[in-house]
């Protein structure tokens, strides 16, 4: 009995005229992420997306993989048949029996869908008959319609496909159908999750990280290379820009007071991201600020970042909590990198006490012996970029 997969999509297929679109730039990414299996066919119909000739590859774990491409809403190795009662029965059986040889069950439902209106039967009559012969040849088992612990799903389409698991997938958007924005990342555990967020609702992303090496190490900059390693598993190659600050930092220690440190450095990280982003298309900015979580992410502090640039700032963790964060980093694979204990180049200049609620003028005005375009030309100078590709 032939295998295939059966991809859902929710919110691709309401798009109305840009639909195809959206559609096409899935099965582009289905592809792409499953590039490694030879031969497979990756189709549209009946508003899913099939994926055949899965040919000695483990059906589970292309499954998997697939579930993991941003759009995907859920995922199912079905069998595979011809609309014959006879062989759907015979293969619903076989399902149940399978899963009984890997832990008894106490109940089950047959569920079927009729999309072909010409098939004889009618859904109800065709869940009785299969869910009849269930239960003639399996010993221990009952049916339970409201709780069952395993249901067979029958499809009636231009074939039969019979699954009984549905992968939940992430949902989202086809990745890089919603425009471009540029990612500051650092080597904490918010950053990361702000960026996956953001590609999940289809933002093609890249990346700006910035260092203050000698301050900060080596191994610091090979960890947020790391991270954007794990991210560009959700995506494609992601350009990483690496720019050192420490100049900056120096200069702000040596001319602004020292509860502006914190607030000023954001600033500069913001001047120069817009730049990157401008020569690089990207339509916005991301970060990883929730709001209150430190001195530099209260109301009065992000009006003063957002200040800095004209570009939209997004910050998809701004309502969440820090445990929400952690378990969003734990489930999409950066937290254990997130946690390597190196230093960063906010820690190294850190007031002892930051301004809480800085106001605008007062930072423009401590700004003013700053030579601002001299400073992000040389940081810029020196930058270095990386193409970042998945593992
Ligand atoms: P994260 O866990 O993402 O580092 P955080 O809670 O430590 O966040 P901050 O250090 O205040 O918070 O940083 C807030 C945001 O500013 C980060 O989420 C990130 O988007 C950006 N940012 C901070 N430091 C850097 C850096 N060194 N390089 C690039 N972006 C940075
Ligand atoms: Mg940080």
């Amino acid at each position: 009995m032939e295998k295939v997969i059966i991809v859902r999509y929710g919110e691709v297929s309401l798009k109305g005229i840009n639909r195809p679109y959206f559609e096409d730039t899935l099965i582009k990414n289905l592809k792409r992420a499953l590039r490694k299996y030879e031969g497979l066919t990756i189709f549209k119909k009946d508003s899913r997306i099939y994926i055949e000739n899965l040919g000695s590859a483990d059906p589970i774990q292309i499954a998997a993989e697939a579930s993991k491409v941003f759009g995907v809403v859920s995922v199912s190795v079905a069998s595979k048949l011809d609309s014959d009662l006879e062989q759907i029965k015979a293969a619903a059986l076989e399902m149940v029996s399978q899963k009984l040889a890997a832990g008894y069950f106490p109940s089950f439902k047959v569920e079927t869908k009729r999309a072909d209106k010409s098939f004889h039967l009618q859904s109800q009559e065709i869940s009785k008959m299969v869910g009849g012969f269930i239960l003639k040849h399996s010993a221990g088992l009952k049916v339970d319609v409201h709780r069952p612990a395993l249901t067979v799903y029958v499809e009636i389409r231009d074939y039969a496909y019979l699954y009984t698991d549905k992968i939940p997938g992430f949902g989202g958007m086809p990745y890089a159908t919603n425009g471009k924005a540029l990612l500051l990342l650092s080597g904490g555990i918010d950053s990361p999750v702000a960026g996956w967020l953001m590609a999940k609702r289809g933002v093609e992303v890249e990346a700006v990280h910035f260092h203050s090496y000698p301050f900060t190490s080596e191994r610091a900059k090979e960890k947020v290379i790391s991270l954007a390693r794990i991210i560009a598993e959700y995506c494609r190659v992601i350009k990483l820009h690496i720019v050192n600050l420490l100049e900056i930092q120096q200069a702000i220690r040596a001319n602004c007071p020292e509860e502006y440190f914190t607030i000023i450095s954001r600033r500069y990280m913001m001047f120069i991201a817009e730049k990157i982003a401008v020569q690089n298309e990207c339509s916005g900015l991301i970060t990883g600020e929730s709001l209150g979580q430190v001195a530099s992410q209260t109301i009065q502090s992000l009006a003063v970042t957002n200040a800095a640039v004209d570009l939209p700032i997004f910050r998809p963790l701004i309502g969440m909590d820090k445990s929400e964060i952690t378990g969003l980093a734990q489930k999409i694979g950066t937290y254990e990198t997130s946690i390597l204990p190196y230093e960063d180049c906010c820690t190294v200049f850190l007031p002892k006490r930051p301004a809480l609620k800085p106001r605008l003028e007062k930072i423009l005005k401590a700004e003013t012996g700053l030579d601002r375009e001299t400073l992000i030309k040389n940081a810029l100078d020196k930058m270095e970029v990386f193409s970042i590709k998945p593992y």
